[in-house]
C-alpha cells in the first residue's frame, strides 16, 4: 500500500526489463508504480506464433496487474510515458485523453525498442514489423487473408503475386517467421483450398548480410540456412531491400544487380529502434545516444549523473551487449538490487552489473532449431526439444503454460492451427488510423472530437440522431426565416 514516507519508485515499461525489476522488488520497503503504454507483459519471442495462428495473443501476453495481483507494493497503471524531468524528478504519462504526472525517488526506464525502417517509415505501411501484440495480429490477417483472395482470383499472375511472401531480416525472428510461414502452406492449408494449391506457395528471406542467424556463428548459420531450405524457404542473401510497396520489393544485390520480386505480403524483421524516451533523458544529462536510439549507461546501469535513475534492456547501450531477454531481466534484477542496496538497512551494491550469457536459440522448423550456449551448439531435435522447455518455463502463469502446450501439440503433432481467427479491423485498423491524422483523439467512450468524424459515416444513435434531427429542423427554419427576413422592411 502507498505510504508517504516510503521511497516511490517508478518503473517505465511492463516487458522483461520493467516487470522483472518490480518483482525484484517484491520484499523491499518501497511503493512501486509500474507504468505500461499495455496492459499486458507480452513475451516477445513467440509473436510469431500468433501471427501464424499456433497461439492465442493472451498466452504470451497476460495482464500486468493479474501477474502483479500479489505484490501489495506495486501499483500498475496503463499510461504511455510521454515526458521525463530528471531535474524535477517526475514522469508525464498519457491514457486516452488522462495524464498522470507522478514524482519518483527512483526511476527505471525499461521502454524497450520498436521497429526500425532505416529512415524509411513509409515501407511500415505494406511491410508491418513483428513487435507487438497488433502486429501480430495484423500479420495474421495479412498472412490468411493472401490465401483467401488468392482463391478469389482467376488472374494467374495476381494468383502467383499474392502466394509469394517475402520476410525482411534474417535475424531469429525473420528465420521463425520464414519456417512457420513456409509449413503453414505445405502441411496445415494443403487441402483447404479449391483454386490455389497453398504447396505451390513461395517464401523468401532476404537479408543484407552473407548468412542467416550469423550471430550463432558458421556451422549453425549454414545448418539453420539448409534446413530452412528444406522446407521451401527461398534463401537470398546479400540481398539489401531498397524499395517497397504494396505489390513488390525491389532489392539490390552485393554483386551490383538489382530484382524485383513480385509479392503480396511483406514481414519486417530487421532492424530495432529503441524507444525515444532515450533520447529525451539523453538530452538531458549529457549521456550518448546512437543512431539506434540506445543511451550509453554508467556500469551500474543509471543515467550520468543520475544515480536514481536505470535504465535498462533494449534502450540502453553498455558493453555491446545484445538486445534480448536475458540482458533486460538481468538489468532489471540488478537496479532492483541497486535500490534495495540504498534503502535503510540495505547491503549496497557496489560491483557493476555483469552479465551472464547463458546462450540463445532459434527455431527453423518443426522439430528443427539451433542452440549455442557458451561452447555447447546443438541443432536439429534436441535443440527443438530445449527450446520447448525453456520458452515454457519463461512463459508467465500456469494457465498459460497449459493452454500453450495444447496447442503446441495440435500444431507440432497435428498440424493443426488452434489460432487463426482474424478480423477485417485488424487488417484494416492502422492504415483506418493513419487516415485519420494526429489530431484523432479516441478515449475509452469513442472519440472527444466526434464532430472530426465524417458525419456521412458517423454512428446514428438515437441521441446523436435526435440532435442531429433538431439542428436540421433549426437549419430549416433559420433558412426559411432567412430567405423571408431580407424583404421585411424594418419596423419603427
Ligand atoms: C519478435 C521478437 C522475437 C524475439 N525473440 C527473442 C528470443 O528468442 N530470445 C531473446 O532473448 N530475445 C528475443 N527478443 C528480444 C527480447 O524480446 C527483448 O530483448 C526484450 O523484450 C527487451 O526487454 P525490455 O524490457 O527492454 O523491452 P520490452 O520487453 O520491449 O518492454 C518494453 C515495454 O515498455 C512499454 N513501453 C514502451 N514505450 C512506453 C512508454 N512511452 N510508456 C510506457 N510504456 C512504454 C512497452 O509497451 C513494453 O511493455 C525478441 C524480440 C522480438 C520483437
Amino acid at each position: 500500500m502507498a505510504s508517504a514516507s516510503r521511497p516511490h519508485v517508478v518503473i517505465i515499461g511492463s516487458g522483461f526489463g520493467g516487470l522483472f525489476s518490480a518483482q525484484a522488488l517484491a520484499d523491499a520497503d518501497v511503493d512501486i508504480t509500474i507504468v505500461g503504454k499495455v496492459t499486458y507483459h507480452l513475451f516477445q519471442p513467440l509473436l510469431y506464433q500468433v501471427a501464424t495462428g499456433i497461439l492465442s495473443p493472451g498466452e504470451i501476453a497476460p495482464a500486468t496487474r493479474e501477474v502483479l495481483k500479489r505484490q501489495k507494493n506495486v501499483k500498475v497503471i496503463m499510461s504511455e510515458a510521454t515526458d521525463i524531468n530528471l531535474a524535477a524528478q517526475t514522469v508525464t504519462a498519457e491514457a486516452l485523453s488522462h495524464e498522470t504526472v507522478l514524482h519518483y525517488d527512483y526511476l527505471i526506464i525499461a521502454a524497450g525498442a520498436g521497429q526500425s525502417y532505416f529512415g524509411n517509415d513509409h515501407f511500415s505501411v505494406f511491410a508491418p514489423g513483428m513487435k507487438t501484440v497488433d502486429d501480430a495480429l495484423e500479420l495474421r490477417a495479412r498472412i490468411f487473408g493472401s490465401f483467401e483472395v488468392a482463391e478469389l482470383t482467376s488472374d494467374p499472375e495476381e494468383r502467383k503475386r499474392l502466394l509469394t511472401f517475402v520476410v525482411v531480416g534474417a535475424g531469429p525472428t525473420g528465420v521463425e517467421m520464414a519456417g512457420q510461414i513456409a509449413e503453414l502452406s505445405r502441411t496445415t492449408l494443403r487441402s483447404e483450398f479449391r483454386n490455389i494449391d497453398p504447396t505451390q506457395t513461395r517464401v523468401i528471406l532476404l537479408d543484407g548480410a552473407d548468412k542467416v542467424l550469423g550471430a550463432f556463428g558458421d556451422r549453425l548459420s549454414r545448418s539453420a540456412q539448409k534446413t530452412l531450405e528444406e522446407a521451401g524457404v527461398e534463401v537470398k542473401l546479400g540481398a539489401l531491400v531498397t524499395d517497397l510497396d504494396g505489390n513488390s520489393v525491389t532489392v539490390k544485390y552485393k554483386d551490383g544487380h538489382t530484382e524485383r520480386i513480385e509479392a503480396g505480403c511483406k514481414v519486417w524483421a530487421a532492424g530495432v529502434q529503441a524507444s525515444p524516451l532515450g533520447k529525451l533523458v539523453g538530452d538531458q544529462c549529457g549521456a550518448e545516444v546512437g543512431r539506434d536510439g540506445r543511451v550509453a549507461v554508467n556500469p551500474d546501469v543509471t543515467l550520468p549523473g543520475n544515480p536514481n535513475v536505470f535504465v535498462v534492456g533494449d534502450m540502453m547501450a553498455l558493453n555491446k551487449l545484445p538486445g534480448v531477454a536475458q540482458v533486460a531481466i538481468q538489468t532489471g534484477r540488478y537496479a532492483a538490487a541497486k535500490i534495495k542496496g540504498e534503502l535503510p538497512g540495505g547491503t549496497p551494491v557496489t560491483e557493476p552489473f555483469k552479465y551472464h550469457d547463458k546462450g540463445s536459440m532459434a527455431v527453423i522448423s518443426r522439430f528443427g532449431a539451433i542452440m549455442k550456449a557458451g561452447k555447447i551448439e546443438a541443432t536439429g531435435f534436441p535443440a527443438w526439444v530445449a527450446w520447448l522447455g525453456l520458452h515454457l518455463l519463461y512463459i508467465v502463469g500456469f494457465k498459460n503454460r497449459a493452454t500453450t502446450l495444447l496447442h503446441w501439440l495440435i500444431a507440432f503433432l497435428g498440424n493443426g492451427r488452434s489460432e487463426r481467427t482474424t478480423t477485417r479491423q485488424q487488417l484494416i485498423g492502422r492504415l483506418a488510423v493513419r487516415q485519420l491524422g494526429p489530431d484523432f483523439k479516441p478515449t475509452i467512450q469513442g472519440t472527444t472530437e466526434p464532430h472530426k468524424i465524417d458525419p456521412r459515416h458517423a454512428p446514428k444513435d438515437a441521441a446523436v440522431a435526435a440532435a442531429a434531427d433538431k439542428e436540421q429542423t433549426a437549419a430549416a427554419a433559420s433558412a426559411k426565416d432567412e430567405a423571408v427576413t431580407p424583404t421585411e422592411p424594418p419596423q419603427g
